[in-house]
């Protein structure tokens, strides 16, 4: 027996249509240089219908690829709706990539038309020989500047001034493709991740539910996470669906910068990764920001340090959401909240279970299965690597060969590692390629970092694996410190504060002081980068 109820297609159109119709006060706000733009959904809204026909008029067809080089605005949201709900895809491409891999990017999703900030037109330019299936560029502005060398090219304004108010939007199925991101390409190329209408309509409601990130209507959401970082982890649709005031913050992207809006604007609720934090804590050591207003931080794409979020709540009364997730996921896998009876327990333990990734959200399923394939037991000390599945999870990446080494029976190989308590709770322990594999014993590098993080004096570390004759490898700490402690760390005094947490050979075999820990695209420390850097280095005997 069949249920009998309507077969909707989950498509991002209704919920547009939903905030055109309900929410037509709600407000977006960007941050423009020293001052603020504001917008109301109405005006935005209507706008996504006309750059939904200037698209039409520029040839762009169901399925095409429309790619966009943008900071978080409210030009780039239009784009988010107008481009899926018209039946084509989306393609936010990573700001910070090398200019060869973003040109194997563009080429490899075959984006027909390309969208350009103005600030960004410089790197566009230089790369535009090699983009050879873009057919139109398309600055994000009121002019093209006049010296600029793409070709055939046009002023965003110009596009929308040029079309009719009204969009007949077409009736789209679920499964069609809505948008596509890539994989940072750690090894190899960058792979390619499509997102169906369905899986984003889904997720959305995932981030909706109060044991995810609870978005409502009522928040007032900043999302800081790059919209080209996962879809700004998949918050601008879910946001749209339900009516919340959004505040972007454009390029200005530095702790004070964020500090500021959150104040100004009563941001409740706010998302990016780690380094971010740890940056916006070290100003607020320093300055004071009434940033009461918020009622969530949240904290993914990598480990939130305990010691960060124990400074952000006791400290400041700042609430720390950690999650875990992954492009290929949409990305929310996890979130850690406590289970009622957990919020009897202690504080520190309290802490400690905040600090792992968390269960997952409804919708997603995981296990973790040892070396042998084998299952391992949820009893918080057995390794194993996280494999998951659920309908926003990658299925098969797009025109990719590589398939093989990431799916299994129906479920994603995360390439995580991982413990999973009795109560459900994942706690990464590293990603594969991060773990010190020292003597056949596996060290997590995250669990040193936690810890050294949680020293005083110590701004970031990054703790890597360096070749040894007899260990095979060893880890190596890479300390940044606060700046009022310059000349008053030794290596001694944290080699000594590890010892009094960690089993010998779980200690670092020496700590090298830099500067500042490099970053990968998406703002995460970038160990590939410190392993190449010291991969010749002499441990000490
Ligand atoms: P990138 O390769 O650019 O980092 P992703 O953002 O897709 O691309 O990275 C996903 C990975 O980030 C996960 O597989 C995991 O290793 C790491 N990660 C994400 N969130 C967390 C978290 N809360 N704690 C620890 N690791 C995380």
């Amino acid at each position: 027996m069949h249920g009998q109820m309507m077969d909707s297609q989950l498509t991002l159109t209704p919920l547009l249509e939903r905030a055109r119709r309900l929410f037509p006060k709600k407000e977006i706000v960007t941050k423009a240089g020293p001052g603020l733009k504001r917008f109301t959904y109405e005006q935005v809204i209507a706008r996504v219908a006309k750059l939904a026909g200037a698209l039409e008029k520029l040839g762009v067809r169901r399925g095409d690829r429309v790619a966009t080089f943008a900071w978080n605005d409210e030009r780039h949201l239009e784009l988010y709706f107008a481009v899926p709900c018209m039946g084509a895809v989306l393609h936010p491409l990573n700001l910070r990539l090398p200019p060869d891999q973003l040109a194997y990017i563009v080429a490899h999703a075959g984006d027909r038309v390309l969208f350009v900030d103005p600030t960004l037109l410089p790197v566009i330019e230089s790369l535009a020989p090699l983009l050879k299936s873009v057919e139109a560029f398309v600055v994000m502005g009121e002019k093209v500047p006049g010296e600029t060398t793409l070709k055939p090219v046009y002023a965003y304004e110009d596009l929308l001034q040029g079309a009719g108010p009204e969009f007949p939007w077409p009736r789209l199925e679920e499964n069609e493709a809505a948008a596509m991101c890539y994989t940072s390409g750690t090894t190899g190329h960058p792979k390619g991740v499509v997102y169906s209408h369905r899986s984003i309509y889904l997720h959305s409601l995932g981030l909706s539910m109060m044991d995810s990130f609870g978005l409502s209507e009522k928040d007032v959401f900043m999302p800081v996470v790059p919209m080209f970082h996962v879809l700004a982890w998949g918050t601008p649709f879910a946001a749209v669906m339900l009516g919340t005031n959004l505040v972007f913050p454009g390029p200005h992207l530095q702790p004070r910068d964020l500090a500021e809006l959150i104040q100004a604007e009563k941001v409740t609720l706010t998302a990016g990764v780690p380094t971010l934090w740890l940056g916006l804590l070290n100003l607020l050591e320093k300055e004071h920001y009434d940033l009461s207003s918020l009622r969530g931080l949240i904290v993914g794409g990598a480990a939130a340090p305990r010691s960060m979020i124990e400074a952000f709540e006791r400290k400041h009364r700042i609430n720390v959401i950690h999650a875990w997730g992954m492009t290929e996921m949409s990305p929310v896998g996890t979130v850690s909240h406590l289970k009622s009876y957990q919020l009897e327990l202690p504080e520190s333990e309290q802490l400690g279970l905040r600090a792992k990734q968390g269960m997952p959200v409804p919708g997603v399923e995981i296990r973790a299965v040892d070396e042998s394939g084998r299952e391992i037991p949820w009893d918080g000390k057995a390794f194993g690597e996280l494999q998951v599945r659920g309908p926003w999870v990658i299925s098969s990446y797009y025109n990719d060969e590589r398939d093989a080494e990431s799916f299994l029976d129906g479920w994603f190989r995360t390439g995580d590692v991982v413990t999973i308590d009795v109560e459900g709770f994942v706690q990464i322990v590293d990603r594969t390629k991060d773990l010190v594999k020292s003597g056949g014993e596996w060290i997590s590098s995250q669990d040193l970092e936690n810890a050294i993080m949680a020293h005083p004096k110590v701004l970031e570390a990054a703790v890597i694996a360096v070749p040894h004759p007899k260990w095979q490898e060893r880890p190596l700490a890479c300390v940044v410190v606060k700046p009022d402690f310059k000349d008053g760390v030794t290596k001694a005094e944290l080699l000594e504060h590890l010892h009094q947490r960690f089993d010998r050979m779980y200690v670092p075999d020496d700590i090298v002081f830099i500067d500042a820990v490099p970053r990968t695209s998406v703002g995460k420390f970038d160990k590939k980068a410190l392993r190449a850097t010291y991969r010749d280095y002499q441990l000490p005997e």
